[in-house]
Formats: structure tokens, C-alpha cells, sequence
């Protein structure tokens, strides 16, 4: 550790940087979309063309064909537009396909960069830009909804901050160490995995530079028999007691340490842990009326609140550590700050999805509002009336930036 770490050092909760996880402007680069730009010479064929009859698909009734187009793949619709006008007018114009065209063309792009296109139906990908809820903490053993400001790949879904950087569920594992692994089972298998081609890029709050494409599967059910020896960690690491969260836009610099014992490894390394940031993009949430599209921001406070208790730890354990006396963290201290970093991964919404987040429930017959928590105007309420000793005041106000960066 560092000895200028200091608590009148300039911060900044998260560097303003670019984007952690995968790059939007470089999709633009490297995926360009044909939606409204290709020009077409020869006439478009349609029903009262000769030979028309002679597809099975085109003969069918337009809302069977819809329908049938709704449940393929991204993949095998963008192969699709390539048969002829009418199919591709057929599939632009519905409406699923337009709204992500139109509110999330990164998500297109990145799922067809990654080639996961083939393992996600267009009607999930919409129903993921349309539900404004994280599917990882909804579905979770406790249930909880939380907004989701990010598109993982894996499967098409929407995703919170926190379990991207923290969910088992969404931790990445490359391909040729699964296959080095006693798991393998038979080359076949391979076959029904969806597997994420990584783009290269710069990854992480680290900048990671990627150069190279790696496949990447998604580990929970393929690892779980890994040994710890295998997995790099000495104690369980599903044992809640060892569990440490980490908030996906600080650096490891950034957090104080929350080791366990003295001699504690990490279960994930460097590499592994930039690899959860090459599976998810930002992805905005379409409001119920199609007319906006919520990014949804950080809470600074929660973020200034954080930085205040991460520093201050760490000078603590600067100055034991000059003393030699070493300072593993109590079950106590780390969830403390398991709950701090939680709660400042939160995005909250607007006014204009507020409406849509309070008619929301946990399950079915409850009543509806469980999702006003995620709105930015109730939760700055709570910042108003919370006790902070005159220090931590006094540092929030002089590390507020004069501008907040929304991210
Ligand atoms: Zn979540
Ligand atoms: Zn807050």
C-alpha cells in the first residue's frame, strides 16, 4: 500500500474514465449496422408476386409470421434480412426489433460482435430492455429488485452493477481452462454451451488492455465441483463468513482490505476478474410508454460515503502496519463494508421511469411498489436526514466534485 494515501488527497469516488466493461463507441466501429442505409435497385417481391406461395414461411398469415419471427434469434434474423426486402421490411418493422434498434442498437451489435446472437431470441432481448428490473436479483434465493443499468451477455438478460462484479452466477470461465479441467466430459458437450467470443478492448477499472479474442463460458454450473485448490482460494468461498463484495468501478487500490487471515488468496486473479467486465455493456431501460429511454445514475453520496470509509480503514491499516501489527478483517468490518459497497452500486431512475418501477412487485398478489426504492427522488430523501459525524460531513463536501459525471 501506498503511504501517500492520505484523507485530504484529491478524490474522486470513480475515476471519470471510459466505461469499464465493453465499449460502446468501439461496437459502433466494429459493428456496423445496415438498419435504413442499404438502397435497393430492383423492386420488392410481396404477396401478389408471382411465385410467392412457393415459401412456406411467406404464406403464412402475417401475425403466424410475426409471431415466428419474434422467437428467433438475433443471429439468425440478421441472417434472415439478407434473403430478400420483404423479409428484412418484415423484420424491421416489428416492433420488438425497432425498439432496440432504435433505444439499444449496442446490444445488437455487441451480442452479434460476441456471437451469443445465436443463444438469444429476439423476444427475450426486448423483454430485457423493457423490464427495468435486475433478472440476477430478482430470481436470487432472497429475491430483491434492484434497477439494472447493464445487458450480460450470457443470456440476454438485464443486470445490476452489483452482480456483474459479485453474482457466482455471472462469473466468467475461459473455455480452454474448462476443458483442461476434470469436468470436461466429452468435446460434445461444448456444443450446448453458449460460448461469449470476448471483443478486444480495454477492460476493467484497472484499463486492462485485451488484444487477443478468448472464448468465454459461464461458470457456475460447469465449476462447482472445482476444487479450492483449483478455484486459487484456501477457505470456501461460498461460505458467507469469507464473502467479500467488490464495487465493479473502484480499483483494488481504491478499496481498503478486507482479508480474512494474513495469508488470504483471492479467488479470482487480475485476468479473471477483467473477464466479467468483456460479458456486459450498459443497456438503458424503455419506459412502458416507448417514449425514453433511462440510463439511470449512481448515487454520489453513496459513492462519496464509501470513498470516506475505504480511506479512512486504510490509513488505519497503514498505521498498524507501520507498527507491525497486521489487521485482518472482522466478520463485522466486512460486512460493513460488503453492505456499503452494495448499496453504492445502485442506479436509480428518473421521474419519467419512476411511474413504471412503482407498479412493480416482488410476487404475485403483493401489492405493487416495490421498486420505488430505485427512484433517485425518494432515495435522496434518505441522504437528508442520515446522521454523519462533522468529519465525514466535512469530507463530502470537500471531495463533492464541482460537477457530478453521471455514469
Ligand atoms: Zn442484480
Ligand atoms: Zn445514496
Amino acid at each position: 500500500m501506498s503511504s501517500s494515501w492520505t484523507m485530504n488527497s484529491p478524490v474522486h469516488p470513480f475515476p471519470p474514465s471510459s466505461d469499464p466493461f465493453i465499449d460502446l463507441k468501439l461496437l459502433t466501429r466494429r459493428c456496423p449496422l445496415d438498419n435504413g442505409r442499404s438502397v435497393f435497385t430492383n423492386p420488392k417481391i410481396g404477396p401478389n408476386s408471382q411465385n410467392w406461395s412457393d415459401s412456406y414461411l411467406q404464406k403464412l398469415p402475417l401475425e403466424i409470421y410475426h409471431a415466428c419471427l419474434l422467437d428467433m434469434d438475433i443471429e439468425s434474423l440478421t441472417v434472415m434480412r439478407r434473403v430478400s426486402q420483404f423479409t428484412r421490411s418484415a423484420i424491421d418493422d416489428l416492433l420488438q426489433y425497432k425498439d432496440l434498434y432504435t433505444h439499444a442498437p449496442q446490444a445488437l451489435r455487441a451480442c452479434l460482435s460476441t456471437q451469443v446472437a445465436n443463444h438469444i431470441p429476439l423476444r427475450r432481448l426486448h423483454n430485457s430492455l423493457s423490464s427495468i428490473e435486475c433478472y440476477y436479483c430478482k430470481t436470487a434465493p432472497e429475491p430483491r429488485i434492484e434497477f439494472g443499468g447493464y445487458l450480460s451477455l450470457f443470456e440476454g438478460r438485464r443486470s445490476c452493477l452489483f452482480c456483474l462484479g459479485n453474482n457466482p452466477e455471472l462469473r466468467p470461465v475461459e473455455l480452454t481452462a474448462l476443458l483442461c479441467s476434470r469436468l470436461t466430459g466429452s468435446i460434445g458437450t461444448v456444443n450446448n454451451m453458449a460460448l461469449l467470443k470476448t471483443i478486444p478492448g480495454t477492460y476493467s477499472p484497472t484499463r486492462i488492455s485485451v488484444t487477443t479474442r478468448g472464448i468465454l463460458v459461464r461458470g457456475p454450473s460447469r465449476t462447482t465441483e472445482l476444487s479450492n485448490k483449483e478455484r486459487g482460494t484456501p477457505v470456501d468461498e461460498d461460505d458467507h463468513k469469507w464473502k467479500t463484495y467488490h464495487h465493479p468501478l473502484m480499483t483494488p487500490e481504491s478499496e481498503c482490505n478486507l482479508d480474512p487471515s494474513i495469508h488470504y488468496l483471492l479467488p479470482d486473479d487480475t485476468k479473471q476478474v477483467a473477464q466479467r467486465y468483456m460479458t456486459a455493456l450498459r443497456f438503458p431501460y424503455l419506459t412502458s410508454d416507448r417514449s425514453f429511454a433511462d440510463w439511470g445514475t449512481l448515487c454520489l453520496d453513496c459513492a462519496l460515503s464509501m470513498a470516506y470509509h475505504e480511506r479512512y480503514r486504510k490509513i488505519v491499516q497503514e498505521f498498524r502496519r507501520r507498527h507491525h501489527r497486521d489487521s485482518p478483517a472482522s466478520l463485522q468490518t466486512r460486512n460493513f463494508f460488503n453492505r456499503i459497497r452494495k448499496k453504492a452500486c445502485s442506479r436509480y431512475v428518473s421521474k419519467i421511469a419512476r411511474k413504471d418501477a412503482k407498479l412493480l412487485t416482488l410476487k404475485e398478489g403483493q401489492k405493487a411498489g416495490a421498486g420505488m426504492r430505485m427512484s433517485m427522488a425518494n432515495h435522496q430523501r434518505k441522504h437528508v436526514g442520515e446522521t454523519l459525524s462533522d468529519e465525514e460531513r466535512r469530507w463530502r463536501e470537500r471531495h463533492r466534485p464541482k460537477r457530478h459525471h453521471k455514469r
